[in-house]
């Protein structure tokens, strides 16, 4: 959510901003004209332009706080719509990382040639352009996200990018099921960046759709590989995470498809993992995408439940298999009984429903056992084991033994 912006009223005569003042916020003329004045060194004022509705006025302000550098009289009676820098930080901050920075740059180089412009030569308390545009980066790690970025785009071409697998069990039958794809990079120079980093970057920069694009495609033949080692035909099921940016392009539902198709591994062994908060951010859109997903035959999974939203009446709205319980919840458990009691809650409601219930992050066998109790089907955890590549999956599947719990 943005901050409101705060409309002001301004009758002819009245200054707006007053040159040497502070600067604190920026004016978007809504009506009205105004004159802009500059006061020469022997206090004489001279009006250098005037500015009417649409225009924006004491933009500078927007970057820091120095003092305004010209005096705004209304003309006439105006209506202005002020903006903060507090507001416009917040607006950036969200926005794409190339944007902001571009939009930083340009804001400082034109206040460093106003400032000179205005004061003359090297003679001005401004630090130099160069200075204060470092400055931004470095708060906003907007270098380094860019290089991420871009770093990841060309890594999705290479061998630095690999799916691992983590085997999910059957609670009650103790057998793995199927597994969970979940990204790695490994940098040539930085060393492993975990998928909480990268990902997000991947997002906010659209890369994400062609890394989305090749897990479903390398898990998808993972698991015709592991199938055919294994003997498990078409038994086990491959979990799959998506992010919002995948499920708003247009081909969502005919690519995933076709990639299937093209492993030849059927439909129904496909889980698509979404979160919460995807569902929440585009619902009609979510709606009618995880509706063709599941008439394909696929089945749809909401990740990380129960962080996003306190309101479930929203999972009748949606087409849903599977509840997986978030692994903060779990890890609470035996320590909070509000996390309990909101297991139990997601479980019922959940079987309620006729949805299957994941429970991700089990570590302890006393964990395996409370949910076993409860009626969890399936779990995941280091207690049963941890991501692998895919040459350790066969003997990990083939060496399986019951855990204890
Ligand atoms: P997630 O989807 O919630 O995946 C589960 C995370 O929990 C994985 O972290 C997994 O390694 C970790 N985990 C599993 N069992 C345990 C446990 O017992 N204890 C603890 N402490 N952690 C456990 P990972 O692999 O670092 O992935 C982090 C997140 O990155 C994932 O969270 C997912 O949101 C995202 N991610 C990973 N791969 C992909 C991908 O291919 N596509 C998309 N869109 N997101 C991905
Ligand atoms: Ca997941
Ligand atoms: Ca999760």
């Amino acid at each position: 959510m943005t901050q409101a912006e705060t409309k002001k009223s301004f009758k002819a005569g009245d200054i707006i901003m007053r040159q040497g003042d502070p600067g604190e916020t920026a004016y978007i003329i809504e009506a009205g004209r105004v004159e802009i004045l500059v006061t020469g060194p022997s206090g004489e004022e001279k009006v250098v332009s005037t500015r009417g509705a649409g225009t924006m006025i004491g933009e500078m302000a927007l970057i820091d706080s120095a003092p305004r550098t010209a005096t705004v009289r209304a003309l006439e009676e105006c209506k202005l719509l002020e903006i903060s820098q507090k507001d416009f930080s917040y607006r950036l901050d969200a926005t794409d990382p190339v944007l902001r920075m571009a939009t930083q740059v340009v804001l400082t180089r034109y206040r460093d040639m106003l400032t000179r412009a205005e004061i003359g030569g090297e003679n001005n308390n401004w630090p130099p352009a160069e200075a204060v545009e470092l400055g931004y980066a470095e708060h906003t790690n907007t270098v380094e996200t860019i290089k991420i970025a871009n770093e990841f785009k060309e890594a999705l071409s290479t061998d630095e990018i690999s799916l691992h697998y983590q085997p999910m069990i059957n609670l009650q039958t103790k057998d793995v099921v199927g597994f969970e794809a979940l990204m790695r990079w490994h940098h040539p120079t930085r060393g492993f960046i975990s998928p909480g980093i990268f990902i997000p970057i991947a997002e906010e920069s659209g890369a994400i759709l062609a890394a989305s694009q090749w897990a479903l495609r390398e898990s998808c033949r993972a698991l015709k590989r592991i199938e055919g080692q294994t003997g498990y035909d078409h038994h086990l099921f491959m979990s799959v995470n998506f992010s919002s940016r995948d499920f708003a392009s247009d081909n969502f539902v005919e690519s995933v498809y076709n990639t299937i198709s093209e492993s030849d591994i059927q439909p129904e062994q496909i889980h698509i993992e979404i979160t919460e908060r995807l569902l929440m951010d585009q619902p009609d859109n979510a709606k009618d995408t995880l509706k063709m997903c599941q008439k394909a035959g696929m089945s749809i999974a909401i990740d990380d439940f129960g962080t996003g939203y306190s309101s479930l009446s929203y999972l009748h709205y949606f087409p849903i298999d599977t509840l997986k319980i978030d692994q903060q919840f779990v890890r609470d458990m035996s320590k909070n009984d509000n996390s309990m009691a909101l297991i139990k809650s997601i479980i019922a409601m959940g079987k309620n429903m006729g949805m299957k219930i994941v429970a991700e992050g089990i570590e302890h066998k006393e964990e395996a056992t409370i949910l076993t109790e409860l009626g969890c089907d399936i779990a995941q955890g280091y207690y049963f084991a941890k991501p692998v590549p895919e040459s350790e999956v066969t003997a990990l599947v083939h060496n399986w033994e019951s855990p204890d719990y």
